[in-house]
């Protein structure tokens, strides 16, 4: 059967779309896919093991090049971003890294958001400066900033939408119409919303890069990265990270593969979730602000509109008070939740909060937070798959415990 031609809705491609429908006699008839431990394989000619060593992106050649566990599961996660390609890494600073390091090279200039995960922050601000490329960071909100910043040696525009952790938007076709006339590449860090949510292709960007340690993986049981985009592009990438060695481990592209089955479930009603929690914590007294695209009130939801289907699992709320009452009530909210565990990372089953200025107040500057939006009095939701009744209740009593 050749599924190729046929468009098929994502929830029956996570099902199916690890296949490789062009040659279907080189499917695994064992329903489950097989982890290749192997780190290397043999030829039986030497007509066969020419092919094997020169032929880009063999799946059996030596493990640092790839397997067929991976191939697979990399097959599926392109379909899924409407990519040609994709290329699983070891963490998604790992595909981050290795993108960058093949994009871009001395007297090159980027232009990405002053909101970025906090990793990609420090490769733009520490690494890539240090080996002689030039980068600005603009407020993604302002479409127009990303072309006013331009120089004659741009190369590339990184965007994350939504953001961490205040849930601001970039404009993706904006960004990628005036990428695409001048000849700029285009990446997204898609993690928070995950293809269920926002396919950034279908906006013309790129490439679309994931930690696949959140959603995609959505156990918070392995840690994994994948980029996506034409051929071309990721053959070049995957070249570079032949050479840094960012390569995926085979039971990682299992674990992978078998958390993709239930993506769309899972953050279907993660984001149900995480809307229930919004419009209940929105309406409490004593918190300030609610950020998530989905509700009404968020300043882009226009723009949600255009590019998103739901607003993900992630929230964003500040308490009421100045810089020190409003941070200990932060504090002692995150502290006091039962269900909800007090831990970092996203996308898992579970319910986690982080109280974000305790998490970075160490490495960022008070000026530095504040640019990136960090408010002392901010705390992350990642809504997991538990009742949203329960969440809330949850919440509710540990609003009040803060209070006391
Ligand atoms: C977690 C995360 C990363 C880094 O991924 P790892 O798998 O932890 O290396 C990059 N971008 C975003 C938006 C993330 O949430």
């Amino acid at each position: 059967m050749n599924l190729d031609d046929t468009p098929l809705d994502l929830q029956s491609l996570v099902i199916h779309g690890d296949q490789d429908w062009s040659r279907p006699e080189l499917n695994d008839t064992a329903l489950a896919p097989a982890i290749y431990t192997a780190s290397t394989y043999c030829a039986r000619t030497s007509e066969e093991f020419a092919a094997m060593a020169n032929e880009p992106r063999h799946p059996r050649y030596y493990a640092r090049y790839g397997n067929p566990t991976q191939e697979r599961c990399e097959r599926l996660v392109a379909r899924l971003e409407n990519a040609e390609s994709a290329l699983l890494c070891a963490s998604g600073m790992g595909a981050m890294s290795t993108t960058l390091l093949s994009l871009v090279k001395a007297g090159d200039h980027i232009v990405a958001q002053s909101a970025h995960y906090m990793g990609t922050s420090q490769l733009l601000t520490d690494l890539l400066p240090g080996l002689g490329v030039e980068v600005t960071l603009v407020d993604q909100r302002d479409a127009d900033a990303f072309r006013e910043a331009v120089r004659p040696n741009t190369r590339l525009f990184i965007v994350e939408t939504p953001s961490n952790p205040t849930l601001a938007l970039t404009d993706l076709a904006a960004v990628a119409r005036f990428a695409r006339a001048h000849g700029i590449t285009t990446l997204a860090d898609n993690t928070f919303a995950s293809p269920i949510n926002q396919r950034p292709r279908d906006f013309g960007i790129d490439l679309v890069l994931h930690s696949a340690t959140k959603y995609l993986g959505g156990h918070s049981d392995l840690i994994a990265g994948v980029v996506c985009g034409n051929a071309d592009s990721i053959e070049r990438i995957w070249k570079r990270s032949i050479a840094l060695g960012t390569n995926v481990s085979p039971f990682t592209a299992f674990l992978l593969l078998r958390g993709l089955r239930t993506l769309p479930l899972r953050v279907e009603r993660q984001s149900e979730n995480a809307l229930a929690l919004a419009r209940f914590l929105e309406k409490h007294p004593a918190i300030a602000r609610v950020h998530y695209p989905e509700l009404e009130s968020h300043p882009q939801h226009a723009l949600f509109k255009r590019q998103m289907q739901h607003g993900g699992g992630v929230l964003s709320i500040e308490f009421k008070g100045d810089a020190h009452t409003g941070y200990k009530a932060a504090k002692r909210f995150a502290a006091s939740l039962k269900l909800a565990r007090h831990a970092v990372s996203l996308g898992g089953v579970e319910t986690l909060v982080v109280h974000a200025a305790s998490m970075w107040e160490a490495s960022l500057s008070p000026e530095r937070m504040q640019a990136t939006g960090i408010s002392p009095a901010l705390v992350r939701i990642a809504a997991g798959l538990e009742s949203a009744a329960d969440l809330c209740a949850d919440m509710e009593a540990a609003l009040a415990a803060a209070a006391a």
